[in-house]
């Protein structure tokens, strides 16, 4: 498909671009767009997806048990052929050898293909005008010619040709490697042949931006952008290995080094006491085959994929596959105050103007509403008194230098388009009858300096040629044209003016004047109200004179309610031994409120002020983030400093985030969290977990699902590994007694691992969780997954295992029975009973039965083709078994449960040493 758009967009003038492009000011028409996407296709990069089948293919022979496993079938079958025998065992370890390989690989792609496609889930929207409105598109829809509107935190998603900037910074190290921002230009044309980074006038897919806002005209899309050209965007998606399967594979490679040492002692032991070599050779095989678990890795994928599953129904969203356990050993959680905590459906219920209090009643969006004024207090040396006029001045204050649209939607309801704190502005405006759209018509704006969280300001210049906009600041603003208005937080506001409107009009504000209105805006603050002042300026010439020198107009006061399912989170964080802690750009007394209201704080609860923090040293950081629970008046890059100072003190972090400067926090925590709704692109790439709903009770479900996810692995790590371990002792064992044969065969044993042991441990991924895993303190970070008694554990049924196993044998032996046969079926029957008790800490009988129904299948399904391979011919045959008697039978039976019955007793046994206090 050929690109229609001409490449020299950057050497026409604005208009001409448009014009070349088919386009115009009110962009394109749906119909257009259509067209257009028929003809360029959809706006989307072909990316390499992630590792390629064949590299998948070959690691999963890198598995070094895999490898000795080959090693086994290679010296299993030429012992075979040497005796003339047909290899069968040889034949079935490679089987499984690469049914394993299959189904690892088929995992894999799937996992990766899984992960693909939740990245496209968390496809960015972008601001797009068609049919003359604004709204939000998948980025996929645009096509050339569609106007766009981008802004900081914004990841641009095709090229374009800037139509308006107001302080445009982009980091284009997508495409350049340079981290630096560039700042751009609209009214620029450049020459025809520019190079491409030099185009100051444009902006490309795939690059980044950091600062302020813009307009453009898109120029190209899909592959025919110069990333798409480059085609360099490589995705490395589901390519990491999470550090479970690292210490699996660790685990993996400690089990082979012991089994053979073990081998070894055996081989040279039974050497001694005179067993046949051929004897020895077998005995080694079927050890080595023991001690691997086949089915374990299998079963860990599926785990963390169902993990995956659960938690994107709960709306979190997970990007990288070591989050679904980190989340489950998370000991802190960092949350951004507004939106998170809170609705941010933002209500104005508070003015102040002149000396006088306005409440203002209505609900949500909806423009109805009272405005009721009563007089405060006045400062000293006042005026008392509020005009009319001022205060319709403030509320257009409001709209005019704000970016968010209130606008009423086809059933009825109204909505808001942008910052709902900005949002909240034009509501507040339209019950008092100024139409946000109107008003903005009238006056333009010919100048701003964006809103940064670092500044709390914004400002903007507004031409007012009548001067009908200043009327209200009467001979003050005589002959101004234009207006600057600027609103942010109160105290940042108020150090930049000098004047004020009282009761009589425009004043030179005195010291208490200023104490008052300090005073008003942190009595709003106290009541968890967030405030915003609003200042003017007549004759203000542009942005690079500085914005001293200003009148201020008023105070806003909006209600941001707690969202009603928070309180219940913070409460289930603090039974888990998480630590919830409210990190704000808000202020001080307005952070401590809401935090009262959702049990994170009480009246007394220190709170850390951003100036403070920057004036501690990462020593005195360490200690107060340790007591501390609220941070205000943060701006985002202290926000890595409060992450490092967590971690240095051992905690497990994870943190939210939505604008573009939280990214390298989001990095540095251990789980970063990115808001799906109101989170920019650029906060989402450097998360592990997007919250699809922006909801702090969402965070603390997944690391409930986290936590499932770790205990269900160590239930079925301890209940496959404890089964392996007295395999291996059993066999070990044979030939120092002075057995001659194998107990079991490779044959058998792999059937044993992988059926007998995996259906169950299967089952075991899908175990329940129950409240008991938020009433607990999270895993040690970076704790072995064989912690808290699981190895200990491991070794000790192992033992008891092999004992009674070992006891049988020779009971058997002594009694001519067929040994190998009843070993074989005792251990598949004891690993049923092992499975079903290994659901719990507590005894089966206080766990509900049917509360894992797969469970008693996979139980009920093995130990019933465990009876076929006894008493079906040809399998008995190509299993090496004998039908047992129903003498021996019940002996096998009998013997199974006396391990049962260990297992529990040792529970029992467990519970009292807790409550008693001698285990810690
Ligand atoms: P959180 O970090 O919890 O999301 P926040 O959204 O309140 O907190 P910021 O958005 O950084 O934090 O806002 C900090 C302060 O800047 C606010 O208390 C307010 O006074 C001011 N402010 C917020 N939004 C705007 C805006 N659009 N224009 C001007 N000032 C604003």
């Amino acid at each position: 498909m050929a690109a229609a758009e001409p490449t020299c967009c950057h050497s026409l003038a604005t208009e001409a671009a448009l014009t070349a492009l088919d386009s115009n000011q009110a962009g394109l028409t749906a119909d257009e767009a259509r067209e257009r996407q028929g003809r360029h296709g959809p706006n989307r990069l072909q990316l390499s997806a992630g590792r390629s089948s064949w590299m998948i293919l070959v690691d999963q022979f890198s598995n070094v048990m895999l490898l000795m496993l080959l090693a086994v079938a290679a010296v299993s079958g030429a012992t075979a052929l040497h005796q003339q025998a047909f290899p069968k065992d040889a034949i079935a370890i490679l089987v499984i050898v690469l049914l394993n390989a299959l189904l690892g690989y088929l995992q894999e792609s799937k996992a990766q293909q899984a992960l693909l496609a939740l990245r496209n889930l968390a496809q960015p929207l972008v601001q797009v005008r068609r049919d003359g409105l604004w709204q939000r598109l998948a980025s996929e829809q645009l096509v050339p010619g569609d106007l766009i509107r981008i802004e900081a935190g914004d990841r641009i998603a095709a090229d374009a040709r800037l139509l308006e900037v107001a302080d445009l910074g982009v980091q284009e190290s997508a495409l350049t490697g340079e981290a630096a921002a560039v700042f751009k230009q609209a009214e620029l044309a450049l020459e025809p042949g520019t190079p491409v980074l030099e185009r100051l006038n444009c902006v490309f897919q795939g690059t980044e931006v950091v600062r302020g806002r813009g307009v453009a005209v898109v120029s190209a899309t899909g592959m025919h952008t110069e990333l798409g050209q480059i085609a360099a965007m490589l995705n490395t998606a589901g390519g990491e290995s999470t550090p479970l399967q690292e210490r699996l594979d660790g685990l993996a490679k400690a089990l082979v080094g012991g089994a053979l040492g073990l081998v070894a002692v055996v081989v040279l032991l039974g050497w001694l006491l005179g067993q046949p070599l051929l004897n020895l050779l077998e005995v080694s095989l079927s050890m080595a085959v023991a001690i691997v678990p086949e089915g374990l890795p299998a079963v860990i994928t599926v785990t963390l994929a169902i993990g995956t599953q659960r938690m994107v129904r709960r709306a979190a969203l997970i990007r990288r596959l070591p989050a679904v356990e980190g989340l489950g050993s998370v000991t802190v959680i960092c949350s951004d105050k507004t939106g998170t905590l809170t609705q941010n459906r933002q209500v104005v219920q508070q003015l102040r103007v002149g000396t006088h209090g306005v409440e203002v009643s209505g609900q949500g969006y909806e423009p109805e509403g009272q405005f009721r004024s009563h007089a405060l207090p006045p400062p000293p040396g006042a005026q008392p008194g509020c005009s009319a006029a001022v205060q319709t001045l403030l509320l257009q204050a409001g709209v005019l230098c704000s970016d968010a649209e209130h606008r009423q939607q086809a059933d009825g309801g109204w909505e808001v388009l942008g910052d709902p704190t900005e949002g909240a502005l034009s509501v507040v405006a339209l019950k008092a009858g100024i139409d946000d759209f109107e008003l903005r018509s009238h006056y333009r704006r010919s100048a701003e300096i964006p809103f940064s969280a670092e500044e709390q300001l914004m400002a903007v210049w507004i031409d007012d040629p009548r001067g009908t906009l200043q009327a209200p600041l009467g001979s003050s603003a005589a002959g101004s044209t234009r207006l600057l208005i600027s609103k942010g937080a109160p105290e940042v506001i108020l150090s930049l003016c000098d004047h004020w409107v009282d009761g009589a009009g425009v004043v030179a504000m005195s010291p208490e004047q200023r104490q008052w209105w300090l005073e008003q805006a942190l009595e709003l603050a106290a009541a968890g109200l967030r405030v915003l002042a609003f200042a003017c300026a007549p004759h203000h010439p542009s942005p690079g004179q500085g914005l001293q020198g200003q009148m201020l107009l008023g105070l806003m006061a909006q209600l941001d309610p707690a969202r009603p399912e928070v309180a219940a989170a913070v409460a289930t964080c603090r039974q888990a031994g998480i630590r919830p802690l409210m990190i704000t750009g808000d202020h001080p007394l307005t952070a401590r409120a809401i935090g009262m209201a959702i049990g994170m704080a009480d009246a007394d609860s220190e709170v850390l002020i951003g100036r403070e923090l920057e004036a501690l040293d990462a020593a005195q950081l360490q200690q107060v983030v340790s007591r501390c629970n609220l941070f205000a008046r943060v701006a985002p890059e202290q926000k890595l400093r409060i992450v490092k100072a967590l971690q240095a003190n051992g905690e497990v972090v994870a943190m939210t985030g939505d604008g573009v400067n939280d990214a390298p926090a989001l990095k540095q925590a251990h789980i970063g969290v990115a808001m799906g709704i109101t989170g920019t692109d650029v906060s989402k790439e450097a998360a592990d977990v997007v919250l699809l709903d922006d909801n702090f009770a969402t965070i603390v479900k997944a690391v409930a699902e986290g936590r499932l996810v770790y205990t269900n692995i160590r239930r079925f790590v301890k209940y496959i590994l404890g089964s392996n371990v007295g395999e291996l002792i059993t066999i070990g064992s044979a030939p120092l007694l002075g057995l001659v044969g194998v107990p079991l065969t490779p044959l058998q044993i792999l059937w044993m691992n992988l059926v007998t042991d995996g259906l169950p441990a299967l089952a075991l991924a899908l175990e329940p969780g129950d409240d008991s895993l938020m009433q607990r303190a999270p895993a040690q970070p970076g704790e072995s997954i064989f912690a808290r008694g699981l190895g200990a554990y491991i070794l000790r049924i192992g033992v008891v295992f092999a004992s009674l196993v070992i006891l049988m044998m020779l009971l058997a032996n002594r009694a001519g029975a067929p040994w190998p046969t009843m070993v074989f079926t005792t251990l598949c029957l004891a690993q049923m009973g092992h499975a079903l008790s290994a659901r719990s800490d507590k005894p089966l009988l206080q766990v509900p039965a049917f509360s894992n129904p797969w469970l008693l299948v996979a139980v009920s399904c093995t130990s019933g083709l465990q009876l076929l391979l006894l008493y079906v011919p040809p399998l008995a045959r190509f299993f090496g078994t004998t039908a047992l008697s129903a003498h021996d039978l019940l002996i096998c039976v009998g013997f199974s449960l006396l391990l049962f019955l260990y297992l529990e007793l040792d529970k029992l046994y467990g519970l009292w040493r807790r409550r008693s206090g001698a285990d810690c």
